[in-house]
């Protein structure tokens, strides 16, 4: 008997497959349940339980499924809950799971060559690009998120202002570059051009008008000062979906503006990109994304596919290519067999070994239907919108701007914002966020939740309501 190529696989298939059925009704019992599985603290011992050492030995599925059910899948983030509202967190879906289960048992590579898993990720791309509206020439990858989507876009975004010789000389004989925001654009901006070299002084932070968006004639001041002094604008970045307030900028004015400066127009469009799927108004407020160089955006946001996935998407797909390929010739493509293939996502990005991300996304387009996403968007505003009437109505909350999508932040008469969420958590009853508008300490709400019913965000604010009083 031959025992190599034994150790890892289970020992007894039939065993195995008991245990893993076991281990999949709990799973689909746990989402079945969700409404009733808010989230929960850690246990204070969760990390003796957890704990592995060198010296591990393996208990087999059994057991160590167990752990998974009763030490793990209990303290998730809770944003599987229909009154989770803190933060943009998807909140997953049924389907993929299922999804999930095929991937990992195919664990393909989607770094490249000829296989399923490629065409399926092209399939999910190409759905991608027809919701964007880009030009036809546009080319599209998935991310872990947009964090890294937009280090993607940013990069495509350099070398075609400074030409790809960059890629060997470097950023260091570059002139300084200027990179445009408005208050309140996200984070992930600015760890891009620190990542890229380009560091975090080269933003320049562009004025919000009164209704929250970039100003445009600030914007036009900016670049002139910047020119002035020889300063290169790289690019632009307009926001769809603020994190903060989900506002969304003028997108059409600050295309025109970069049509016309020939500077590169990048579109956050984390969550905000999904409203183009939703009913009017609300698709309205991504008109001129289309315009964009590159649009970043999230399918474990709004989407509510499972963690992780974002996309990065550029208008122009010889430029994307030519941005990141990269094949020493272990790499060189083949006429036919495994090592062909004509699309190696391995050189539109940062990643050589990439997971069959693409499955979970096709598989809930493919079982829900765009119709579904659409409706559960538009809900979502809805109940947003909803929301501020009730905050409206009420004599102990005020709401901090008028909703324009999916974010409502108000102010509370008694008590500390902080408290209030943290207290609201542990009970169960909802989960907030907090933040401060124009200086005013505020409970968020970012709702992209495909749980929640009208009465989720009733029942919210009814026990928002008796925190406040119980602050009194
Ligand atoms: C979440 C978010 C990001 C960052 O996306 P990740 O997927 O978490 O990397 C960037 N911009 C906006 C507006 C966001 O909401």
């Amino acid at each position: 008997m031959t025992i190599e190529g034994s150790h890892l696989d289970p020992k007894d298939w039939d065993d195995f497959s008991r245990n893993m059925h076991e281990l999949m009704d709990k799973c689909l019992a746990r989402m079945k349940n969700a409404s009733e599985l808010p989230w929960q603290p850690n246990p204070d011992d969760i990390g003796e339980r957890l704990s592995l050492s060198k010296k591990t030995i393996g208990v087999g599925s059994e057991q160590s499924f167990a752990h998974l059910c009763d030490d793990i899948m209990p303290y998730a983030t809770g944003n599987t809950h229909p009154r989770f509202f803190g933060w943009v967190h998807g909140t997953g879906l049924p389907v993929c799971v299922g999804a999930e289960l095929v991937a990992a048992t195919m664990n393909s590579n989607c770094g490249g060559r000829d296989h399923g898993a490629i065409e399926v990720e092209r399939a999910t791309l190409d759905w991608l690009l027809d919701v964007s509206g880009l030009p036809e020439n546009a080319s599209a990858i998935l991310t872990t998120g947009t964090s890294q989507a937009t280090i993607l876009a940013l990069t495509a975004a350099r070398n075609r202002q400074f030409g790809h010789d960059v890629r060997k000389t470097g950023i260091q004989a570059l002139p300084k570059i200027a990179v445009y925001v408005r208050k309140g654009t996200h984070s992930c901006i600015g760890k891009a051009l620190e990542v890229m070299g380009f560091g975090t002084d080269a933003i320049h932070v562009v004025d919000t008008d009164e209704n929250m968006q970039m100003d445009i004639a600030s914007l036009k001041r900016a670049v002139e000062e910047d020119k002035a002094t020889g300063r290169v604008p790289l690019a632009i970045i307009g926001t769809a979906g603020s994190v903060n307030t989900g506002s969304f900028d003028q997108l059409h004015g600050i295309a025109d503006f970069c049509a016309e400066h020939n500077i590169w127009f990048h579109v956050d469009a984390a969550f905000g990109f999904w409203v183009r799927l939703a009913e009017a108004p609300w698709q309205h407020l991504v008109a001129g994304m289309e315009c964009a160089n590159s649009i970043s955006c999230d399918f474990h946001k709004w989407m509510s596919v499972p963690y992780d996935c974002g996309a990065c998407m550029i208008y122009d797909r010889t430029l994307h290519f030519e941005t990141f390929t990269s094949r020493p010739n272990y790499l060189e493509q083949q006429e036919e067999g495994l090592g062909g293939g004509d699309l190696w996502f391995c050189d539109y990005g940062l990643e050589l070994s990439r997971g069959f991300r693409a499955l979970k996304i096709w598989t809930a387009i493919k079982s829900i239907g765009t119709d579904a996403f659409s409706s559960s968007i538009s809900d979502n505003c809805k109940q947003t919108a909803l929301m501020a009437e009730l905050v409206d109505a009420s004599d102990l909350l005020t709401l901090a701007f008028p909703v324009s999508s999916n974010v409502c932040c108000f102010s509370v008469t008694h008590g500390d914002v902080n408290k209030i969420a943290a207290k609201l958590q542990l009970t169960g009853e909802a989960v907030f966020s907090t933040t401060i508008i124009k200086g005013s300490p505020c409970l968020r709400a970012a709702i992209v939740n495909h749980r929640t019913t009208s009465d989720d965000i009733r029942y919210a604010i009814v026990a928002v309501e008796k925190a406040v009083r119980d602050m009194m």
